[in-house]
């Protein structure tokens, strides 16, 4: 069985993320959307607001699920049998970051691969910083999350 994690924040999930997701079906029998969980981050939203996002965003595809984790990403992918990690590549930075991650994630994860795919040109410029951002400053974020997240919690 074909398992790949799609590894992030989602703080909050924007359309950029679910456009990466049903891109990326085709490819793997299973996607776990991950929440990654670090300590030391400070989130805008709550975990379990988050989690309940991707839940209802992710209800009618059967090969999603959905999931939090603690600690390395090659670690969880070890645990739940994952030998892909998705990644969405937006611009050149993206790529930067991303190149030495997924190398490091070869080396801890054991082979673990990183599967990119390049953002389609009307999400290039979707990024959860930037709805943050928006939302912060009173802005209307819709047109770049999902219909379902209502940001004003
Ligand atoms: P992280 O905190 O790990 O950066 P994010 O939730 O911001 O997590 O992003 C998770 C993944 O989704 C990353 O691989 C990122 O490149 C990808 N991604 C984010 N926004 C977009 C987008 N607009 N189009 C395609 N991929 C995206």
């Amino acid at each position: 069985m074909k398992i790949a994690v799609f590894p992030g924040s989602f703080d909050p999930i924007t359309t950029g993320h679910v456009d990466l997701v049903k891109r990326a079906l085709p490819l793997f029998d299973k996607i776990v959307v991950a929440v990654g969980v670090n300590t030391q981050k400070k989130y805008l939203f709550p975990l379990k607001i988050r989690l309940d996002w991707l839940e209802k965003v992710f209800a009618d595809e059967p090969k999603v699920e959905v999931a939090s984790f603690q600690n390395l990403t090659a670690h969880y992918c070890q645990k739940i049998g994952a030998r892909y990690l998705l990644r969405g590549l937006r611009n050149s930075s993206d790529f930067d970051y991303e190149k030495t991650i997924s190398q490091l994630n070869d080396i801890v994860g054991d082979g673990l691969e990183t599967i990119f795919l390049i953002s389609r040109p009307q999400y290039s410029h979707i990024s959860s910083t930037i709805v943050r951002e928006i939302i912060k400053g009173g802005g209307d974020a819709s047109p770049f999350i999902p219909k379902m997240v209502d940001p004003k919690i």
